[in-house]
């Protein structure tokens, strides 16, 4: 998407990531000037009409991408994903009860150690020992006396998927930081569920909250405002001076996600992923990291060379061919390609010719 934008490059980073070229050309130019108000974006009051019109538009736009109703409220918080990892359990895990984590990756496991700050937690399924390289089954059962489930629908580093969510069995919640609108899903099957801006939904600096107002309302103790959601919920996301530039760009993102529509962007990102699984599974050089076809991400593809001395010559060969931020996360090291939806067919088809020009100077 930002063939249009001369010099940029083919980034394929995890986070931090691609954004459209429109999204960015719109972007620069608000700086300048924000909808002929003879202000930036940069200077526009967080409480004033224009960025409450943001706020609004931003609303609808999520409650319709997701098909919920207003049951939902929709909230941008700061923080990023390690925050919401502290105000879930803080808002709803009382002191003596318990909350079942499914512990599928780092994200996930940090999730539940934040938690236990809070009162007690129980990893209900673990993939841990397998060092996250596959998903953990779900038990059929879980205890019914848990306070909320939480789950990671995409393991950024390790490069699993949930391509199928269980069926709602407790208070369900999901971060949802790495594949938020890069696939359709049943989203009114979760109370609460999260994304940091930086993948699907814009710049860092903010985090989409999405929860019934029912759940919101319910919080286990009296915590200060900027900690509570009921709070954030009643002065709709200004409690205090929101991220306006990083919640712009989620707007941004926001219409232009709805432009493509979610089957379109899903198909795109099921034809990605398959390109570069494909080439993985054919290529002499490189296997992909997840060996269960089922648990293969679309959003991030983690991938090693077959001999890890020609690691950095692959390295090296990609930044030459304008290829960069495909070095794997320091836990699992090798390469990762993340597709989130502004990556476009192209990009992937680039870094498979690159692969297969590799392939053929170094076998
Ligand atoms: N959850 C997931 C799935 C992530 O990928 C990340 C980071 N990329 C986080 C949470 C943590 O987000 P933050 O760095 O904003 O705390």
């Amino acid at each position: 998407m930002n063939e249009s934008i001369s010099n940029h490059k083919i980034y394929l980073g995890a986070g931090p990531a691609a954004l459209p070229s429109t999204v960015l050309q719109e972007a620069s130019e608000a700086i300048i000037e924000f909808q002929n108000s003879g202000l930036s974006i940069l200077e526009i009051p967080h409480r004033g009409s224009l960025f409450q019109n943001i706020l609004d538009e931003a609303k609808i736009l999520v409650r319709d991408l997701c098909n919920l109703t207003d049951e939902y409220d929709v909230l941008w918080l700061p923080g990023g994903g390690r925050m919401q990892f502290c105000m879930i359990p803080m808002n709803f895990l009382g002191d003596d009860e318990t909350a079942g984590y499914i512990d599928s990756g780092h994200w996930a496991h940090e999730a539940m150690k934040y938690g236990s700050h809070f009162g007690k937690t129980l990893s209900v399924c673990s993939s841990k020992n397998v060092d996250y390289s596959a998903l953990p089954a779900i038990p059929t059962s879980l205890p019914n006396h848990l306070a909320y489930l939480h789950l990671t629908t995409n393991n950024t580093i390790y490069g699993t998927q949930w391509h199928s969510l269980p069926p709602q069995k407790s208070t369900m919640i999901a971060d949802m930081s790495s594949d938020l609108f890069g696939l359709p899903r049943s989203f009114s099957n979760f109370d609460l569920f999260y994304a940091v801006a930086q993948k699907n939904l814009g710049a860092a600096g903010v985090t989409l909250v999405v929860a019934k107002k029912e759940m919101l309302a319910k919080t286990k103790r009296i915590l200060p405002p900027m900690l509570c959601y009921a709070a954030h919920a009643q002065k709709q996301s200004v409690l205090n001076t929101p991220p306006v530039y990083a919640i712009y760009i989620s707007w941004l993102m926001l219409k232009w996600t709805k432009l493509q529509s979610l089957s379109v962007l899903h198909e795109e990102n099921l034809k990605k992923a398959a390109l570069l699984y494909n080439e993985l599974e054919r290529n002499n050089l490189f296997y992909p990291l997840v060996a269960n076809k089922t648990d293969r991400s679309i959003m991030n593809v983690c991938f090693r060379t077959k001999d890890d001395n020609i690691a950095t010559e692959f390295s090296d060969f990609c930044f030459h061919h304008n290829i960069v931020g495909i070095k794997g996360h320091r836990r699992v090291g090798g390469f990762r390609a993340s597709l989130y939806n502004a990556t476009p067919l192209q990009n992937v088809q680039t870094l498979v010719a690159a692969m297969q020009e590799f392939e053929r100077k170094y076998s």
